[in-house]
């Protein structure tokens, strides 16, 4: 539920207005604006419909949040969110790329990727350290190693590091090496992992599950955000259709839907949605067009020789094409990418 305060209510006032939403043992929000002060109650609804606040003399108005979803929301926030990421802004008008091999392999693959990657002006390297593979048979990651191998990186090329968190006692040793911490596909509903990384203070870029509604994601977003963390990114990597002519069908449409449903930052993850190098820049131009505010891509200094999505992964050529390509969309479309 919202609360508009008309201009001029006191302090004293906003104070007894959260006092008594407390009481009802739901959750008050404070948000001051430049005109007036906006107050949120998140909980059982029904509790707050009893006391009447409208028809207080300072109450302009009081307006129901009719998603599940609230924080995540834009009826509650209306204005993008914008987060810092070291000294990189994430959100509406910036477009990120995020890119990186699939897995952290070793020490020369990863250098060499992290240096390719940062002539071309990309501020943000991803590689797995600890895996989610669909067969327990295939490379697992090479764990905490792998996440060293990422912080040298970081340290050499000036990068910030997005890198998967698969448990909640991995949260924080993932913490500590990267700067923005990937939840999976395949973990998206995984309510323990969303309340540990919404204890952290750290971006968390929360990929949409392969069979997840729309609705799905944003609640959970909304697990991550309950918990006191406000730095979430949503992610659309493909989602599982009849067609098998390619790995997932990227659900474009989500992007433009997202953005009318949600304040927070949505990028396209067009990689795991083609699952075939060829499609990916279509695809991931397809991201910026479409409003997205960044892509998160595979790329590998020799994909045939991968430890895992190879087939999928970018040759650093293509990946010099793709940024050509999306710098002239952005200066199209309004878009920042330096
Ligand atoms: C990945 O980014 O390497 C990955 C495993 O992605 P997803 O969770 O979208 O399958
Ligand atoms: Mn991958």
């Amino acid at each position: 539920m919202i609360i508009v305060l008309k201009k001029h209510t006191t302090r004293e006032q906003i104070d007894g207005i959260l006092e008594l939403i407390k009481a009802q043992g739901l959750k008050p929000l404070y948000m001051p604006g430049t005109e007036k002060v906006v107050l949120g109650a998140l909980g059982d609804e029904r509790k707050l419909a009893g006391l009447q606040l409208e028809n207080l003399p300072f109450v302009e108005k009081v307006v129901p949040i009719l998603t599940p979803y609230k924080l995540a929301s834009r009826d509650l926030y209306p204005t993008e969110t914008v987060l810092t990421v070291g000294e990189e802004a994430v959100g509406t008008p910036n477009f990120t790329v995020i890119a990186g091999p699939c897995s952290v392999e070793n020490e020369e693959q990863i250098m060499t990727t992290a240096e390719f990657v940062s002539s071309l002006g990309i501020k943000f390297l991803r590689g797995g350290a600890f895996k989610p593979r669909s067969s327990p048979y295939a490379f697992q990651g090479l764990g905490v190693e792998g996440l060293k191998l990422l912080a040298a990186a970081s340290k050499q090329y000036q990068l910030n590091i997005v890198t998967e968190v698969m448990s909640p006692d991995e949260v924080e040793v993932v913490a500590q090496h990267a700067h923005i911490l990937q939840i999976g596909a395949r973990n998206m509903y995984n309510i323990r992992l969303l309340e540990a990384v919404g204890a952290t203070q750290k971006p968390v870029l929360l990929k949409r599950g392969m069979s997840a509604t729309i609705e799905d994601l944003l609640m959970s977003a909304e697990y991550v955000l309950d918990r006191g963390n406000r730095n979430v990114i949503l992610c659309e990597r493909g989602i599982r259709t009849f067609e098998n002519a390619y790995r997932n069908t990227l659900d474009i449409t989500a992007v433009p839907v997202l953005k009318q449903k949600t304040h927070l930052p949505v990028i396209v993850d067009p990689s795991h949605a083609a699952g075939y190098r060829e499609f990916v820049v279509p695809l991931a131009k397809a991201a910026l067009v479409s409003g997205a505010d960044g892509i998160i891509v595979e790329t590998h200094p020799d994909p045939a020789q991968a430890l895992s999505d190879g087939r999928q992964s970018l040759y650093f050529k293509q990946l010099t094409t793709l940024m050509r390509q999306l710098r002239n969309l952005a200066s199209i479309e309004g878009k920042i990418l330096p």
